[in-house]
């Protein structure tokens, strides 16, 4: 394992003051450290429950402007702001890496993201958000259409594991639909999410349409719940579940995308040093750090040794490094109570008999919080590492009799987000069976995350509810139907017996509803 040494710029003062002021907080100072050296990074506002009730306020009054402009203007704001995200790439990069610790390539996935993410939704509101014809109760008589309404105000709370695109990605469609937001970023990480939307303001979003509080997330959380129309959250299952609650009781819907102990199988027939080549992206990107990221690894005995070895290797092999550039595979984690987490799994681990193939400790001569890259073999169900997610650059390795075993035991998790399959030949039927979210086929987890198009999210403890996709802005909006009603009304006509009208009407809707094989 190699290493790269650490150059932490600061932050230009100008600058943090212009990101500062995005934020609704009146409640005091807020300190942000960088996990690259455990220093202050910056000092922003904190926001209390009456900054809350403020940016809410704020926002609701312009959504309603907002939800008149016509759907064009909206998409081009959106359209624009995904070029300027690419054309400020550099410094966002930099800010993701000084904020969260991760490795440059990493942070490139959330500036791609984001600008795929507003291009995507700019092109497809049109054919989603127009009023679209729908049958009527009497053919011809009955003109039906569907109309697409924004929510109102979005509340959306979001984790600092991808501080930038976490932050905004899901906001992006909420906005094309006529939507306000406000957002709660992660304490740990508010610069990145204060930046996307400076970014998004710049693009020509009206500043108070987009508000952005910072504070703990059991203050502030609620108080945003109970003003908002529908709820976009990222992060744990445990705070899910508490979101959940008080989206229910306030009859308000939510999105929840939550925790995973991902799955991969590999199977005889797969090409292992591809395979090996895809794990470490699947397991070690963003140090672990990531909700599809992958943590059990089942493959079919003929193959299992080859892999293993082509795996650790791989592993051992990694670049660890905290400074600003491209030359790291893996950079930090990014908080200490993280670093204490991945510790106690792999130090549990050992202790009740796994074996590390690669990695297995902390490496604070290259940064504080750096973990390498861990590979373990012979993890039991008694380990804490078995069944409970890592979410950190920690995977287990199990040998299985064959395909069959591998499903049954992916699928024995309360969680089901992300999975992938290695195979030549049998990939997609294996993929089938796995009861997950997304599952991918020779790749881990980007081609499907990339894929906006489709849906993503998780099925049982992982998540309700969908990003990407139609389900990704529809969520957004609430189906109002207009029906119009020509000629002759529903009711029966005036000098006609209700048991005539009856008898008639059985007749027609024996005709209607005359199935045709
Ligand atoms: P977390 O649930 O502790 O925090 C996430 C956000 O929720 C933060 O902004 C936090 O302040 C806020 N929060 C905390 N308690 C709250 C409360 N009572 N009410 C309202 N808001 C509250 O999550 P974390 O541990 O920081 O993040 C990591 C977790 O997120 C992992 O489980 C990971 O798998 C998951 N995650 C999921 C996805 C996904 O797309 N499925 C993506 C990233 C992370």
């Amino acid at each position: 394992m190699t290493t790269t040494s650490l150059a932490r710029p600061d932050i230009d003062s100008k600058r943090l003051a212009a990101l500062a002021s995005i934020v609704t907080g009146t409640a005091g100072d807020h300190q942000v450290l960088s996990p690259l050296d455990g220093r202050p990074l910056a000092t922003v506002p904190r926001s209390g429950p009456a900054d809350v009730d403020h940016a809410l306020a704020a926002a609701r009054t312009a959504q309603a402007e907002w939800a008149k402009r016509p759907l064009r203007e909206r998409r081009a704001i959106l359209r624009r702001a995904g070029r300027l995200f690419l054309a400020h790439r550099d410094e966002l990069l930099d800010l993701i890496q000084l904020e969260n610790g991760k490795n440059r390539l990493s942070a490139f996935e959330e500036v791609s993201d984001v600008s795929l993410t507003a291009a995507y939704y700019a092109r497809r509101a049109p054919g989603l958000l127009r009023p679209h014809r729908r049958r009527g109760a009497i053919p011809v008589l009955t003109s039906v259409r569907e109309h697409r309404v924004p929510k109102g105000v979005v509340g959306v709370i979001s984790p600092w594991n991808y501080p930038l695109m976490l932050a905004v990605a899901d906001a992006i469609p909420a906005l094309i639909a006529g939507n306000g937001i406000v957002l709660k970023p992660d304490s740990a990480t508010p610069l990145c999410a204060l930046a996307a939307v400076e970014i998004l303001r710049e693009a020509g979003l009206p500043a108070d349409l987009f508000g952005v509080v910072i504070g703990a997330g059991s203050e502030l959380g609620p108080r945003l719940i109970y003003g908002v129309d529908f709820m976009m959250f990222t992060g744990s299952t445990a705070t899910g579940r508490v979101i959940a609650e008080h989206c229910g009781r306030r009859l308000i819907g939510c999105s929840a995308e939550l925790g995973g102990k991902n799955p991969l199988i590999v199977l005889a027939d797969a090409d292992i040093d591809r395979a090996a080549h895809g794990a470490v992206q699947a397991c070690f990107s963003n140090s672990g750090q990531l909700c599809v990221s992958i943590e059990r690894i089942y493959v079919e005995d003929a193959a299992y040794d080859a892999f293993a070895d082509a795996f650790a290797r791989r592993a051992s092999a990694m670049t660890l490094g905290v400074a600003l550039g491209w030359e790291a595979d893996m950079g930090t984690l990014t908080s200490a109570a993280q670093l204490d987490g991945i510790s106690a799994h792999v130090d549990d681990a050992v202790a009740k008999g796994a074996t590390v193939l690669a990695g297995g400790k902390a490496r604070p001569d290259i940064g504080p919080f750096v973990y390498e890259p861990t590979v373990l073999e012979g993890v039991t169900d008694d380990m804490e590492v078995a069944r409970t997610e890592t979410f950190g650059p920690v995977v287990s390795l199990y040998r299985v009799a064959d395909a069959d075993e591998a499903v049954r035991l992916a699928n024995d998790s309360p969680y089901g987000l992300n999975a992938a399959v290695w195979s030549r030949r049998r990939g997609v039927g294996v993929a089938r069976r796995v009861a997950a979210g997304t599952v991918s086929v020779n790749e881990g987890y980007a081609a499907a995350w990339g894929s906006t198009d489709a849906p993503m999210g998780g099925v049982k403890d992982s998540g309700l509810g969908r990003r990407h996709g139609d389900e990704g802005l529809l969520k957004y909006t609430e189906p109002q139907t207009v029906v119009r009603q020509r000629i002759a009304s529903l009711a029966p006509p005036d000098r006609v017996s209700d048991e005539t009208y009856a008898r008639f009407m059985s007749r027609a809707l024996a005709l209607l509803t005359r199935v045709r094989p």
